[in-house]
C-alpha cells in the first residue's frame, strides 16, 4: 500500500528552500508514555548528552550562569568569546569548579574586618553569613562564621568581627556527597555548613536555605570527573590559538570555530591546527548550510557540524548578504550527507518553540542550538529591564554593530574593516523566568510531541527518517495559518510556547 505523505527525502527534493513552518510532521502509533521517551543524543562523535538541547556562544545567551544550569538539567553551554581570554577562560573554570548545592566561591572576611563590612556585604548581596579566615581569603584556615544574630544587635558597627564572630564550627570534609551534607544541614540546625580540606582550609559553603534547591539532577551532562560540561566558541583568527591553550587548561569539554560562512581556509587550517594539538578536544565546525562545505569540514577533522546561516532571530545575513539557505533545507541536507561519516549536525539558529525543536531532530539534527529562546531567563548575561510595563533583557546579534564594537566581529571576518556591516541586530525578549522551570517545560513538551510521532528515541527516530518511515508534509501559507491560533476575540498566551 502507498504510504500517506511524503518521506524527508521526497519533501526536500525541490528547488525551493523550506523553513521549519513550511512542513508539518504526520503522526504515528503510540503505544509508550512520555515519560519512556529517551531523549540522549550527539553532540559530537565523541560526546553524548542526555538532552538535546546548546546554548548558543553569544554574548547575551552563555556565560557561566546559563552553561552551569543547562549542563545540570542535561544539555550544555558554549561560553561566548566576545571577552579577554582570561575572562572566557574564568567563564569555564567556574563551570567546572561547580559543584551542586556548594557554594564555591563564597564571601569570606578575616577577623580583623568590622561589623560594618558585614553590614555592606548584607546591602549589597543580601546575605550575612559569613566565613572568616585567617587572612580573609577563600582557601585560608577557617577561624569562625559570622552570622545576623552575631551581629544584630551590636550598636557600635565599629567592632572586629574577631570579638563577636562564632567559633567551634561544625564543618564537613571536601568530598562529601551532597545527600550527606544536606543530612548535617538538616540534623546540624545551623544556617550554614563550610567545607574544609584535610588542614581546616576554607572549601567551599553550604547554606540551609538551599536545603529544598539541592536536588540531584539524574542528567546532568558530565565529563568522567563528575565536572559539568562545557563548550566554548573560538574564532578562525590567530588570537584563537592562545584562547584555546588557556581554554583547555581551564578544562573546556569541546570548542566551537564560531564562523557564520564556515567554510573558510582559516577554519579548516584551524581545525586541523586544533586536532593537531590536541586529538582528544572535539571541535564543532561551522557554520554551513552546503553539502560541499559539510564535506571540506569532516574532511579537515571536525567532530561535529553547525549548521545555519542566516535563520537565526536577530539575523540579517540573508538579507544583506544575499547568501545562506532556509534552516531546514540546511539541516536536512547536511546532516544526511554527514550521517556518511558519522559526524553528528547541530541545528543552530531560527528555533522559536517547542515544534521547532522536535522538528529540527525530525529532519536529522542531534541537538538545536539556540539563542533567543534563553536569552531572557534569569540565567543570560545582563539585567532586567522594563519597556512600557515589559519585564525584557536585552538580545544582541554577534553581528550587531554593538557587539561588533566589543569584539563580535571575529565571526565574520570583519575585524580589520573600518567600516563594519551589520549582520544582526540588537533588542530585547521578554523574561523567561528562570531555566530551572522553563528547561523541564520544554523537555516535557518534546516527549509528547515524540509521543504525537510514535517515536520512543531520537537514534530511532532518525532511522526512521533515512528509511522513510517518517512521515511529512508541506504546509501551504493558509495551513500555517490554520495550524496557529486564530479566529479569536482574545486569548492568553501560554507562558511558554
Ligand atoms: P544569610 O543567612 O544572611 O547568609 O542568608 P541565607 O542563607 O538566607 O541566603 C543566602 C543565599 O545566598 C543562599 O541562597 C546562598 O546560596 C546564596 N549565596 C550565594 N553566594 C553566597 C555567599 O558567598 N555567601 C552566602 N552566605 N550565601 C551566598
Ligand atoms: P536564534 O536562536 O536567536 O534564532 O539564533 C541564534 C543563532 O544566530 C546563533 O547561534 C548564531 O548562529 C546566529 N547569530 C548570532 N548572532 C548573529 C548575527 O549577528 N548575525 C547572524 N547572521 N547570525 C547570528
Amino acid at each position: 500500500m502507498q504510504r500517506d505523505g511524503y518521506s524527508a527525502e521526497e519533501l526536500f527534493i525541490s528547488s525551493q528552500g523550506l523553513a521549519y513552518n513550511d512542513f508539518i510532521i504526520l503522526p504515528g502509533y503510540i503505544d509508550f508514555a512520555p515519560d519512556d521517551v529517551n531523549l540522549e543524543s550527539n553532540l559530537t562523535r565523541n560526546i553524548t548528552l542526555k538532552r538535546p538541547l546548546v546554548a548558543s556562544p553569544m554574548d547575551t545567551v552563555t556565560e557561566s550562569g546559563m552553561a552551569i544550569a543547562l549542563a545540570l538539567m542535561g544539555g550544555i553551554g558554549i561560553i561566548h568569546y566576545n571577552n579577554t581570554i582570561e575572562e572566557q577562560a574564568a567563564e569555564v573554570r567556574r563551570v567546572k569548579r561547580f559543584e551542586n548545592g556548594f557554594i564555591n566561591d563564597p564571601i569570606v572576611l578575616s577577623p580583623d574586618h568590622l561589623i560594618r563590612h558585614v553590614d555592606e556585604i548584607k546591602e549589597k548581596y543580601g546575605f550575612s553569613g559569613i566565613p572568616i579566615t585567617v587572612d580573609g581569603k577563600q582557601g585560608s584556615r577557617l577561624v569562625g562564621i559570622v552570622t545576623n544574630r552575631d551581629v544584630d544587635f551590636e550598636t557600635d558597627r565599629g567592632r572586629k568581627i574577631s570579638e563577636v564572630m562564632s567559633t567551634g564550627l561544625q564543618t564537613a570534609k571536601q568530598g562529601i556527597h551532597l545527600k550527606e551534607a544536606n543530612e548535617i544541614l538538616k540534623k546540624s540546625k545551623k544556617g550554614k555548613l563550610p567545607i574544609v580540606d584535610d588542614n581546616g582550609n576554607l572549601v567551599s559553603l553550604m547554606c540551609r536555605n538551599d536545603l529544598l534547591k539541592n536536588r540531584e539532577y539524574p542528567n546532568a551532562s558530565k565529563n568522567s570527573r563528575k565536572q559539568l560540561m562545557v563548550g566554548a566558541s573560538l574564532s578562525t583568527q590567530d588570537e584563537a590559538k592562545d584562547r584555546l591553550d588557556e581554554l583547555v587548561s581551564a578544562g573546556v569539554d569541546v570548542v566551537i570555530i564560531d564562523s557564520a560562512q564556515g567554510n573558510s581556509i582559516y577554519e579548516i587550517d584551524m581545525i586541523k591546527y586544533i586536532k593537531k594539538k590536541y586529538p582528544d578536544l572535539d571541535v564543532i565546525g561551522g557554520n554551513v548550510v552546503t553539502e560541499e562545505q559539510c564535506e571540506r569540514l569532516i574532511k579537515a577533522g571536525a567532530d561535529s557540524l553547525r549548521i545555519g546561516m542566516g535563520p537565526g532571530s536577530i539575523c540579517t545575513t540573508q538579507t544583506t548578504m544575499a547568501v545562506g539557505r532556509p534552516q531546514a533545507t540546511a539541516v536536512f541536507r547536511c546532516a544526511r550527507y554527514s550521517r556518511k561519516y558519522n559526524i553528528p549536525v547541530i541545528a543552530d539558529g531560527g528555533i522559536a518553540n517547542i515544534g521547532h525543536i522536535a522538528k529540527s531532530v525530525a529532519i536529522g539534527a542531534s541537538m538545536a542550538m539556540m539563542g533567543s529562546m534563553f536569552a531572557g531567563t534569569q540565567e543570560a548575561p545582563g539585567d532586567y529591564f522594563y519597556e512600557q510595563g515589559v519585564r525584557l533583557k536585552r538580545y544582541r546579534g554577534m553581528a550587531s554593530i554593538e557587539a561588533m564594537e566589543r569584539g563580535g566581529s571575529k565571526r565574520y571576518f570583519a575585524e580589520d574593516s573600518k567600516i563594519k556591516v551589520a549582520q544582526g541586530v540588537s533588542g530585547a525578549v521578554v523574561d523567561k523566568g528562570s531555566m530551572f522551570d522553563y528547561v523541564p517545560y520544554l523537555i516535557q513538551g518534546l516527549k509528547h510531541s515524540f509521543q504525537d510521532m510514535g517515536v520512543k528515541d531520537i537514534k530511532t527516530l532518525h532511522e526512521m527518517l533515512y528509511n522513510g518511515e517518517m512521515r511529512f508534509e508541506k504546509r501551504s501559507m493558509s495551513a500555517q495559518i490554520e495550524g496557529g491560533v486564530h479566529d479569536m476575540y482574545s486569548y492568553k498566551e501560554p507562558k511558554y510556547m
